[in-house]
């Protein structure tokens, strides 16, 4: 009998547990993909990351293909798609790694009830996180809800261990090879191109020239990182011109590399006598962000569309304005930032973490709309979108959710961006109207007298008079706030 491989979030060939259970059968592999968008619910897989899945695939297929492991890609119902390909083939044990959206979980409970109740072996193992949400817990038995307490336990609790390598996989008999083509014939199978996950419209072209989905890909980011960046992590974080930080994380959304293997790396650069800095820990303590977004996650489910805290379930929210949500996801409010965040995110699919923080507030704070509307949009614009990070980095920014920045500090974008962007490197490079503006103007460039104005061609624009008024709009959200309970 043969044995799959089923990738879904995991797409890599090397510390991949499913894919090594499968190859320990010792019965020849077969790999499946099935892209069922629908069983997302809210949360479909958004445009960018459709773009990523499109070129992890395409890198996946060819690691498949070196290893001798046909991919069978389809499109439909996880357990009908399954259960089409168990049909054409004798298939002893289906694999593969956990997956913990919500929406996913039940299907993923349905299938393996499906696949047991048809005879076939049906094995889940872990693979995305360090720590299964449910291994750790408050003394009191309860999931945990502030970071720190979390992050002791769960450092405490991880065990170093090596990744496991690529499977050894023998080549296969032309036998079997005329089975599978039997097989082939009777399936519905698509083609990479058959499954639509690229844009019509030619907006994610810029994304090419930045990224490079798939596991080459994310081991060289992260070499590149250990080898240079990482010595200034601790100090240039928070600085988004400074383009410090690893940028693993759509890499880490798609599962082309695990947290496993990024601390044996850190690790082994630190005992080999290279001397990583103690920045190192800095860097490895938001990978424990990204499991504590995991935790929350599992046990919170409901946290996608609802507050975590429900102090917040009375509060005033206010009806969008439909040219000012626009404005904002445009990157065109006027305040600088905020637009150059908003336009990093449209044209690089990414954006970085300060940023983000700050076009937050200003969309739940100053602009007072439910962080919803933010999560849906970062939902469909960021390659990293993730459905635990994105969720708990709003809730997070909004004051709603779990250890989270209260609802009552409001960033101020100007002193914000004349502190983390001195020199305005990063907003001009993302609103090049901006680049002749003076650096002391170059974060609030309504202060420039009017003749300055004209003469850079800022007149009449939002950059003469944002449309946000930053002064009045955090009272008004003070007020709001104060009245939640009312
Ligand atoms: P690095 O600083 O190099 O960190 C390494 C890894 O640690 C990241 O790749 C990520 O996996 C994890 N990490 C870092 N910061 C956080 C954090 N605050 N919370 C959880 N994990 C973290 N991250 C996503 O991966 N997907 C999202 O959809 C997402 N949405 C966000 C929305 C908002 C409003 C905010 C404030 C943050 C969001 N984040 C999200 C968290 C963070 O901004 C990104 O993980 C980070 O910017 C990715 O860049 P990096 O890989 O260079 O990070």
């Amino acid at each position: 009998p043969f044995n799959l491989i089923w990738f879904r979030r995991d797409l890599r060939v090397a510390d991949n547990p499913a894919l090594m259970a499968a190859v320990a059968t010792g019965q020849p592999v077969i790999a499946v993909f099935i892209h069922s968008r629908q069983e997302g619910g809210d949360f479909a897989l958004g445009a960018a990351s459709r773009w990523w899945l499109h070129h992890s695939l395409t890198a996946l297929a060819r690691d498949l293909e070196r290893l001798s492991i046909p991919l069978l890609t389809l499109r439909g119902g996880s357990l009908p798609m399954l259960r089409r390909v168990i049909a054409a083939l004798p298939v002893a044990s289906v694999h593969w790694n956990r997956r913990y959206d919500p929406a996913l979980i039940e299907v993923d409970m349905a299938v393996k009830d499906g696949l047991q109740a048809d005879g076939v072996g049906a094995h889940s193992h872990k693979a995305h996180l360090l720590l299964e949400p449910w291994e750790i817990a408050t003394g009191v038995g309860t999931p945990y809800r502030v970071f720190t307490p979390f992050w002791r336990k769960a450092t405490a609790t991880v065990r170093a261990e090596a990744p496991l390598p690529e499977p050894h996989v023998q080549a296969w008999s032309n036998d079997l090879n005329q089975v599978l083509d039997g097989a082939k014939a009777t399936l519905p199978l698509k083609t990479l191109s058959e499954l639509n996950l690229l844009p019509k419209l030619p907006w994610a072209d810029g994304f090419s020239a930045i990224w490079h989905p798939g596991e080459h890909g994310a081991q060289e980011r992260l070499t590149q990182f250990l080898s240079s960046d990482v010595q200034s992590y601790r100090q240039g974080r928070d600085y988004p011109a400074e383009r410090i930080t690893s940028r693993l994380s759509p890499h880490l959304a798609f599962g082309e590399i695990s947290p496993r293997q990024i601390l044996a790396m850190v690790h082994a650069h630190w005992n080999s006598g290279m001397g990583l800095p103690p920045d190192a820990d800095f860097f490895v303590r938001e990978l424990f962000w990204r499991e504590f977004s995991y935790h929350l996650l599992f046990h919170f489910p409901k946290t996608p569309t609802e507050n975590l805290s429900d102090e917040f379930d009375q509060f005033a929210w206010r009806e969008p304005d439909a040219t000012l949500l626009r404005a904002w996801h445009m990157g065109r409010t006027g305040l600088p930032i905020i637009d150059a965040g908003m336009r990093e995110l449209w044209t690089t699919g990414y954006m970085h973490n300060r940023v983000r923080m700050l076009v937050a507030s200003v969309l739940t704070k100053n602009l007072r709309y439910h962080w919803l509307h933010g999560a849906r949009w970062f939902w469909d614009t960021l390659v990293d979108a993730d459905l635990a990070n994105n969720t708990q980095g709003w809730q997070w920014s909004a004051g709603t959710g779990a250890d989270a920045a209260p609802y009552f500090r409001i960033f101020n974008p100007v002193t914000q961006g004349e502190r983390f962007d001195p020199e305005g490197r990063y907003v001009r490079q993302f609103v090049p109207e901006l680049a002749r503006v003076p650096n002391k103007f170059v974060h609030q460039p309504w202060s420039l007298p009017a003749t300055e104005l004209a003469r850079l061609g800022l007149a009449g624009t939002p950059y003469a008079r944002p449309l946000i008024d930053l002064s009045g709009s955090r009272a008004d959200a003070l007020d709001a706030y104060k009245q939640r309970h009312d």
